[in-house]
């Protein structure tokens, strides 16, 4: 490939790294290096609405369920955290997020109902955690062979990958090709490979759970509250929050309360000298009668022996 200096990853990149040359450097180096991460980075910097991010400590590196915005923790970002300790694996780490996006690894909408069951729900997301996953495994683990380093998501998932594709070589493959577009396909062997492992792994917004519990607990949570997923605490979710308990064959959802994200409420000052002080609930204004309810009869009362008594006793002590 002959070197390019820009293009629209390259130029997305700049955007990202800003003042960081090093990594501008060492990305334009690894663009024409690996035609499949130019292909990638290319291809989401192409589309309308895609943007990028780097996000607040523990954040997590994650992609919307659009895949359009990813969110990049910071402490992924080589000079600024330390996950990482090279360029080139930051950049494989990103090649999974647009993988996500621009090779339709993106997770299916769970379409099971409370009535079809929790463990229906479960069975769905967790099908299309391991297609959404394993699609972006896949594009991970082929930047990480022509990159030459060790997959972010570990050696052992880069080891299973290799293993199901056997003598495939990926060495100058790109997704717009007929043949790295059947690598990345649902079902493909990479892909499977690549989602099974990744089942058992921890997702970065989500430390102590797996792939697999998150989805299932993304999900539960869509189903059988009022609560929307995306406002938990997720980092301080455990396998103890939510568990689907089967008693004679009946499954049943178990939660515990939910761990919520700080959200900044705008506090309510009726009065510029009043004062509002941290976790007061600020004053509502008041509810005022609605016109004519003071003229309407008072409302039957509803038979109470204890008030019959009291007003049976008021009668008598009255002079
Ligand atoms: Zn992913």
């Amino acid at each position: 490939m002959s070197n390019v200096l820009t293009s629209p990853g390259i130029t997305m990149m700049s955007n990202l790294l800003g003042a960081q040359s090093s990594g501008l450097a060492a990305f334009i180096v690894a663009y024409n290096k690996s035609p499949a991460l130019a292909g990638l980075s290319d291809s989401f910097a192409n589309k309308t609405g895609e943007a990028m991010s780097v996000g607040l400590p523990s954040s997590g590196t994650v992609s919307s369920s659009n895949g359009q915005t990813i969110n990049i923790d910071p402490s992924m970002v080589p000079n600024l955290g330390a996950n990482q300790t090279n360029w080139n694996s930051f950049f494989d780490t990103l090649a999974h997020e647009w993988g996500h996006d621009t090779l339709n690894g993106l997770y299916a909408p769970v379409t099971a109902t409370i009535l079809d069951g929790p463990l229906a729900i479960e069975a769905q997301a967790n099908t299309a955690q391991v297609n959404a996953e394993g699609v972006a495994t896949t594009a991970e683990f082929v930047v990480a062979v022509q990159l030459q380093v060790t997959m972010h998501s570990g050696s052992w998932v880069q080891a299973a990958i290799a293993a199901a594709i056997g003598s495939t070589d990926v060495s100058t493959l790109s997704f717009s090709t007929p043949a790295g577009m059947a690598l990345a396909s649902l079902g493909s062997p990479a892909v499977t490979a690549g989602g099974n492992a990744y089942s058992s792994l921890p997702p970065s917004n989500a430390l102590k759970l797996t792939y697999t519990q998150y989805a299932d607990d993304w999900n539960i949570i869509e189903k059988y509250t009022n609560v929307d997923p995306s406002s938990v605490d997720w980092q301080n979710m455990t396998p103890a929050n939510i568990a689907v308990l089967t008693v004679d064959g009946y499954s049943t959802v178990v939660m515990e309360a939910l761990p919520l994200k700080k959200t900044t409420l705008t506090p309510y000052l009726p009065d510029p000298t009043g004062l509002t002080l941290p976790g007061m609930v600020p004053p509502f204004p008041s509810i005022e009668a609605a016109p004519g309810s003071e003229a309407a009869p008072p409302a039957a009362v509803a038979v109470d022996p204890v008030n019959r008594l009291r007003r049976a006793l008021a009668r008598l002590t009255s002079p």
